[in-house]
């Protein structure tokens, strides 16, 4: 029986504005999105009997047809016409609910492992379409590294790589739905914010001057109700982070590092502090 391993990485918005409200229903957005090494496996092999079985190491996730993959598995069935089942394991490190694409990612690793298992032959464009009628930040993941999005996140622009930036992700352990959080978005709260800084630093390779000129409108919502993402930037900054910022929906939250000792200095500082929480050292890829 044939089979395949896939990575599936991980993302944080170095930035995240919202611009306005669409009529169907979605936001057009401006967001730096940067790939980071933490990442889950696949491994997807075919199966006779022509059922998806999704299995996995966490217990969060569903492993029904509310899975992404899931969905995944149909729609390549439906566009191509074949009638195949899968079994696909999903090893799980990154957070769920946690505003680091996890879903979307192994959506996106999905998409890849069955175009070839399947010898479908697509190429990654289409790849793209299939996946944005599925998830908003599918079409990065499968493109991955730096990227400006606009759009509903799916319209790239190339920016300067920020390729091996240490980073610390804290998770408090409390699942944020991205819906809710845009759901409760005010865009009057919009402060005037320059995409171009951040993006200047980003060309000199300036990692203080990227962690100073970090943004994301979505951090002052969940802020309000999630304390805890206040408490986690002030302990970042105070053991050596250059910035920190909430990436995504939340709740996880991420700090930037000028270098690897700077960034076990804290995460040994975290750890002691938040034994209950999920401390995680990755770097940007
Ligand atoms: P984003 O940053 O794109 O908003 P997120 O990291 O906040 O995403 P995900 O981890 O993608 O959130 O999960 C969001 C929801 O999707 C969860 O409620 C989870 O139950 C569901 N879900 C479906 N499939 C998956 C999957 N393969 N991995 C993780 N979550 C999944």
């Amino acid at each position: 029986m044939e089979s395949i391993k896939i990575s599936s990485y991980g993302k944080i918005n170095l930035a995240l504005d919202v611009i306005n409200k669409r009529n169907d229903g979605y936001h057009n957005i401006s967001t730096v999105m940067q790939e980071i090494s933490l990442k889950d496996d696949l491994t997807i092999i075919d199966n006779e009997n022509k059922k998806l079985v999704i299995t996995s190491n966490n217990e969060e996730m569903p492993l029904d047809e509310r899975n992404l993959v899931y969905k995944v598995w149909e729609e390549l069935k439906k566009i191509s016409g074949l009638d195949k089942g899968a079994h696909v394991h999903i090893y799980k490190r990154i957070p769920v609910a946690a505003g680091l694409a996890g879903g979307s990612s192994n959506a996106a690793a999905m998409l890849k492992g069955l175009n070839s298992l399947w010898k479908l032959d697509y190429p990654v464009e289409k790849l793209e379409e299939i996946g944005k009628t599925i998830g908003a930040d599918i079409p990065f993941c499968l493109r991955g590294g730096t990227l400006l999005a606009t759009g509903i996140g799916d319209q790239f622009k190339p920016i300067p790589s920020f390729q091996d930036v240490y980073v610390l992700l804290v998770n408090p352990n409390i699942p944020m739905d991205t819906k809710y959080v845009y759901g409760k978005l005010d865009l009057r709260d919009r402060k005037d914010f320059n995409m171009d800084l951040i993006l200047q630093e980003m060309g000199k390779r300036d990692i203080l001057g990227v962690a100073q000129n970090l943004y994301n409108l979505l951090e002052v919502i969940v802020t309000k109700e999630v304390e805890e993402i206040e408490e986690i930037k002030g302990e970042l900054t105070k053991n050596k982070a250059l910035g920190s910022l909430m990436s995504g929906s939340g709740t996880t939250v991420f700090g930037l590092f000028k270098n690897e000792t700077d960034l076990n200095f804290s995460y040994e500082k975290m750890k002691e502090k938040y034994p209950n929480y999920r401390i995680i050292k990755t770097k940007t890829r």
